[in-house]
């Protein structure tokens, strides 16, 4: 109830939230409560949260942030909210986000943007922009999100909230709609590592339904939250901090470094010389996938279809340019453009073969250190509209978060600070399957 008033509000406002399910949240709080009345519970149990709208939920709108998807009703439930429903959390509802996760403010979605609860002038952060700005205005205590380039830890860290991106392979993409496939990665937004932790334990594991996810045990993450520090090393990549980073997030993080020096962190400078790359290697490799996952879209079987189609051309070109929006469209002809005959070894090719040289920076400064410890972002949350009209400038803002993903890495957003009154966020970056050291880093600094 509580949740729900403070929904009705202030979401006018904020506009975290594309659907609320009032009455199906009353009725999974009373099935938690009569489950613990029984003895039942877990620690999840009861507990509200709320899903990015790109995750599939039965019998609920599930609109990815576009107009395509406005009339589609999930007929099953993906992996993640089956987890997390079987633990007894109470969905309250779907959270906004850029369209099919193409965007890094929020500025995209078909519902309007989000609005930061720290400033109302600025974005959120993207995609996975309602989740974070929903956790940041208290109203609800938990969701899922979803990272392809920084999506869960960059709106964490411009909405002062926690979120981890885990290995690529940790958390079933099944039921989540795809965007980039080799990259998608769901994961835990919350207020703290702790929350992360056990929301983490609920999500993960392997699921027959999705080819990629790997089969290997899940730690109680939480049982590692207390470990000490001493004798940990973390490498700060110079290419992170170096020209392009907003002095004030510099000094934010400097602050941050010297306070896990005092709880026995030690630093050492590393390297990793292809960083420069990434934003062109990820913006081709994810739109070529966006491209062949977005084809799917045609009018015929599901969401959007034109009013009056003259014929099956007709039908396809209208459904997908009334029910696409602008950043959509344009990566779908940016990917096709680069999966196009002649021109597949110069750009897709080239971008898979610079993949492979940032995931062995990475490798190689592992050999070095335990984990990595960089910003999430150049800046606070920048101002709506302000980088809306420039695609370039939008993308620019990802220089941090994509190699992670380009790599397969799990990465984390801390809150850190404050810059000007904007929230500012510190990106843990550890080896495979290593969440539960950064959850154990976060925990301690929090
Ligand atoms: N900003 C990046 C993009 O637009 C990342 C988005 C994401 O992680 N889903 O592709």
């Amino acid at each position: 109830d509580a949740y729900l008033a403070r929904i009705a509000e202030h979401d006018a406002q904020i506009n975290s939230f594309i659907t609320v399910t009032e009455d199906s949240a009353r009725q999974a709080a009373e099935a938690a409560d009569a489950r613990r009345a029984a003895g039942q519970a877990s620690l999840l149990t009861g507990i509200p949260l709320a899903h990015k709208d790109i995750f599939c939920t039965q019998g609920v709108r599930t609109s990815c942030g576009s107009k395509m998807l406005d009339n589609f009703v999930a007929p099953y439930s993906a992996t993640v909210v089956e987890k997390l429903d079987q633990e007894g959390m109470v969905s309250l509802g779907k959270t906004n986000m850029d369209e099919f996760a193409m965007g890094s403010s929020n500025e995209s979605s078909f519902y309007g943007p989000v609005r930061n609860p720290w400033d109302a002038q600025a974005v959120p952060g993207g995609s996975s922009g309602g989740s974070a700005a929903a956790i940041a205005a208290r109203l609800t205590p938990a969701a899922t999100g979803t990272d392809t380039g920084g999506s869960i830890r960059q709106p964490a860290s411009f909405c002062g909230i926690t979120g981890l991106k885990p290995t690529y392979g940790r958390v079933s993409r099944w039921g989540m709609i795809a965007y980039a496939s080799s990259l998608d990665q769901g994961g835990p937004m919350a207020r703290t590592a702790e929350d992360c932790a056990l929301l983490l334990s609920a999500m993960a594991g392997f699921d027959p339904k999705d080819s990629t996810s790997i089969q290997r045990g899940v730690p109680d993450y939480r049982s590692a939250l207390d470990s000490p520090l001493s004798g940990l090393t973390i490498g700060l990549p110079k290419e992170y901090f170096g020209d392009g980073l907003d002095a004030s997030v510099a000094d934010v993080l400097q602050a941050a470094i010297r306070e896990l020096e005092a709880l026995g962190v030690t630093f050492k400078d590393v390297s990793l010389p292809n960083t420069r790359l990434a934003i062109p290697s990820y913006y081709v490799i994810a739109p070529a996938e966006a491209s062949s996952n977005l084809s799917r879209f045609d009018g015929v079987r599901f969401g959007h279809r034109c009013e009056n189609p003259q014929d099956l051309e007709d039908l396809y070109k209208r459904s997908r340019g009334e029910g696409f929006g602008a950043e959509v469209k344009r990566r779908i002809m940016i990917g096709t453009y680069a999966l196009s005959e002649g021109f597949y070894d110069a750009y897709y090719r080239k971008a898979q073969q610079i993949r492979r040289l940032l995931t062995q920076d990475f490798l190689a400064a592992f050999n070095e250190v335990d984990l990595l410890l960089g910003p999430v972002a150049p800046t606070t949350a920048f101002n709506l509209g302000s980088k809306n009209n420039d695609p370039v400038q939008m993308y620019l803002e990802d220089i941090y978060t994509l190699g992670i993903n380009l790599a397969g890495l799990p990465g984390m957003s801390v809150p850190a600070g404050f810059a000007a009154g904007r929230p500012v966020g510190m990106q843990l970056i550890g080896p495979h399957f290593e969440e539960a050291r950064l959850l154990n880093v976060a925990h301690q600094y929090q």
